[in-house]
């Protein structure tokens, strides 16, 4: 069994899309295994999108997701990780499948409702930014 981290964005908890996301994550046969509501200090999420420091994009993303209430969440089940980013879509809602989160909800490349760990390596940075194995069921 596969984990991997997600969050709802400041943009999907103010559009009330908390419970469509879990909805889609369930009814795809994924279980959740930890889930927090929380808000992001600028600092944290500098940290949590760490890697994306040196893109054009990061100030504006940084002030993006710390601008709102977020929800956190762990997904577990076979291929949690791609099944994830298939549910979501492409990070461009112009360029995501029709049925999915981001082409039926989001409005723009930044504002994209959701997050999905890209691998399991990234999932293994992120899972435990926000929950202690005690807090993963
Ligand atoms: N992002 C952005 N402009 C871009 C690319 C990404 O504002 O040109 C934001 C967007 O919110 C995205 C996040 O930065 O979800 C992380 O980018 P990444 O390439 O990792 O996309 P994701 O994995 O979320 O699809
Ligand atoms: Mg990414």
């Amino acid at each position: 069994m596969e984990k991997t981290l997600s969050i709802v964005k400041p943009d999907g908890v103010s559009k009330n899309l908390i419970g469509e996301v879990i909805k889609r994550f369930e009814q795809s046969g994924l279980r959740i295994a930890a889930l927090r509501l929380l808000r992001l200090s600028r600092d944290e999420a500098k940290g949590f999108y760490i890697v994306h420091k040196d893109r054009p994009f990061y100030e504006s993303l940084i002030i993006f997701m710390s601008e709102g209430p977020i929800v956190v969440m762990v997904a577990e089940g076979n291929n949690a990780i791609n099944k994830v980013r298939e549910i979501m879509g492409a990070t461009n809602p112009k360029d995501a499948a029709p049925g999915t989160i981001r082409a039926d909800f989001a409005s723009d490349i930044e504002h994209n409702i959701v997050h999905g760990s890209d691998s399991k390596e990234s999932a293994s940075y992120e899972i435990p930014f926000f929950f202690p194995s005690i807090d993963i069921h």
